[in-house]
């Protein structure tokens, strides 16, 4: 058993077993040599068939004209004519065969053989000629025929006799035999030119598949400007554009990356450098009263936090970047959830002398990780007081349908420019200068934010109008939706997502979720 498996180990892992070139030049050598081998035996076997048909039609005709002579000269009442004596002989010459004359009483009375004359001879075939009945077979290299004579109408009482006749059919086998020595010939030259067609015809067709694979190689290096070029055939178009969009994502991927790096390094720098000039400052100056002293260090205490904030955030960043981060999916209560981001943020918002405004439509459960969507909506609803004017308000509204919930932060804050609205979301980016140096800051909250809330599958959407506010609107799914349900069946996905219902069973639907809490 051992011993069959490692053969057959052996023979799929055999290179040229798995060659798409060696696969089809057998292919087409089988269906060549079959085709050719099919087509020399029937055409040999159909020009046989058709030979003898033809000739023992032509031999039957002959028999008959034969019988019509017999009754013409009376040869059964005097059985000897020269025209019949000639006309057997030459038919037995002519086609090579033996023809006999035989009587009512199953006498032979003429065989071109003369062995039988005057003897008896009784065959099923001349039976069934005594009867009335024609007969024709094939038989050890022979055509046999029996003919009835007939005088007047087909009733048996008028037979006068029977012809009884054998014809060779070494002729057609002589020509068939040319035929079969042709078609080999024939078969054999065709036979070299599948030969050559099927080595020589898969790698040529196989060239560009090459050239697929040396561009593909070639780009093995890194991301190159170069692209992968293999426009011959359509297949090998559709598989360079695959690749060359794989290597674009993958490219942007790595610009992105690059770029990220290197605003990290920036940023950590920016403290340090501040922390460093602060400290020298101090360290070189000469008779530094204790005030400066305590106000440097307040400063140094200062760039020391904002460093370890941006580093909280990028291992925030680093952990929702994961391919499966983790997630801890529990029914959550929205609004309590929204209240208590309220009481941290109070004394921030009434420090800024912000008003804060809470509107829930109704009570919301949902499936969330309620730390990771706590944080996005935080740091939104942190943004809407820090980017805001003294006296402004941040007004949260909550509602949900039977599918999605929504949070609405809406602010009477300095707004966002049109140029920058599109970059707000990206790492590091802080729109306009002169306020991000007042407020404080990573540029990192967005992001951050963004991401956990696209884990859940939700949606983030942000108008603003400069000088007069921003509105963003959080939309997240009421039951968590894992990426992988492209994977679930359909049954299964209709299952887990409601179909689409009217208004009033909004209610149901949050009493459900809450049901299912209770369960
Ligand atoms: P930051 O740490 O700078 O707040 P974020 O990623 O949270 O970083 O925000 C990115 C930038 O978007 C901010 O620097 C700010 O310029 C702008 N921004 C965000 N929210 C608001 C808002 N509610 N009003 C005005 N500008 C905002």
């Amino acid at each position: 058993m051992d011993n069959e498996n490692t053969l057959k180990n052996k023979i799929i892992n055999n290179k040229y077993y798995r060659s798409f070139k060696v696969r089809l030049s057998v292919v087409m050598l089988l269906i060549g040599v079959i085709s050719i081998v099919v087509l020399g035996l029937g055409v040999v076997y159909i020009y046989r068939a058709r030979a003898i048909k033809v000739r023992t039609q032509d031999f039957y005709n002959q028999m008959t004209i034969l019988s019509y002579q017999l009754l013409t000269e009376e040869y059964f009442a005097n059985p000897y004519s020269e025209g019949v004596e000639a006309k057997v002989e030459l038919y037995s010459d002519l086609y090579d065969g033996r023809v006999m004359i035989i009587d009512n009483n199953f006498v032979v009375i003429k065989d071109s053989y003369n062995s039988y004359t005057g003897k008896y001879f009784i065959a099923p075939e001349v039976l069934n000629a005594s009867k009335g009945n024609p007969t024709s077979k094939f038989k050890d290299g022979y055509i046999i025929i029996t003919v009835p004579v007939v005088a007047g109408s087909d009733d048996p009482s008028n037979i006068q006799g029977m012809i009884y006749a054998g014809l060779s059919i070494k002729q057609i086998d002589t020509t068939t035999g040319i035929l079969d020595r042709s078609m080999l010939v024939i078969g054999a030259f065709l036979m070299i030119g599948v030969i050559i067609a099927s080595a020589t015809v898969p790698t040529a067709l196989f060239r560009p598949f090459n050239r697929l694979i040396e561009s593909v190689n070639a780009l093995k290096e890194g991301f190159s400007n170069k692209r992968v070029e293999a426009d011959y055939y359509e297949e090998t178009k559709d598989i360079s554009d695959a690749f060359n969009d794989v290597v674009d994502r993958m490219k942007a991927v790595d610009d992105s990356r690059q770029e990220f790096v290197s605003n990290v390094s920036h940023e950590l720098k920016t403290p340090l450098a501040s922390v460093k000039v602060l400290a020298e400052s101090l360290n070189t100056g000469e008779n530094v009263p204790i005030e400066m002293y305590q106000e440097f260090m307040g400063d140094i205490i200062e760039e020391v936090d904002r460093e370890t904030n941006i580093i909280n955030d990028l291992l925030s960043l680093v952990k929702l970047d994961k391919s499966s981060p983790d997630i801890n999916v529990e029914l959550t209560d929205i609004n309590i959830m929204i209240e208590k981001i309220f009481k941290r943020l109070s004394p921030l918002a009434s420090q800024k002398g912000v008003d804060m405004i809470f509107e829930s439509e109704r009570d919301v459960k949902a499936w969330i990780d309620e730390i990771k969507i706590t944080r996005a909506l935080e740091d939104i609803i942190e943004n809407a007081i820090k980017y805001n004017h003294e006296g402004g308000f941040v007004k949260v509204s909550l509602d949900a349908d039977h599918q999605y919930f929504t949070v609405t932060i809406e602010d009477s804050g300095i707004g966002i420019a049109e140029e920058d609205l599109k970059h707000i979301f990206e790492r590091f980016y802080r729109a306009d200068k002169s306020h991000s140096a007042t407020i404080e800051g990573t540029g990192l909250g967005l992001a951050i934010s963004r991401s956990a809330i696209y884990m859940h599958n939700g949606s983030v959407k942000v108008e603003s109008e400069e000088g007069r506010g921003t509105t963003f609107v959080v939309t997240i799914p009421i039951r968590f939706i894992e990426d992988n349900t492209l994977e679930i069946s359909e049954e299964e996905t209709l299952e887990e997502m409601p179909e689409v219902i009217e208004e009033e069973t909004k209610e149901e639907t949050i009493e459900e979720a809450q049901k299912i809490e209770e369960e």
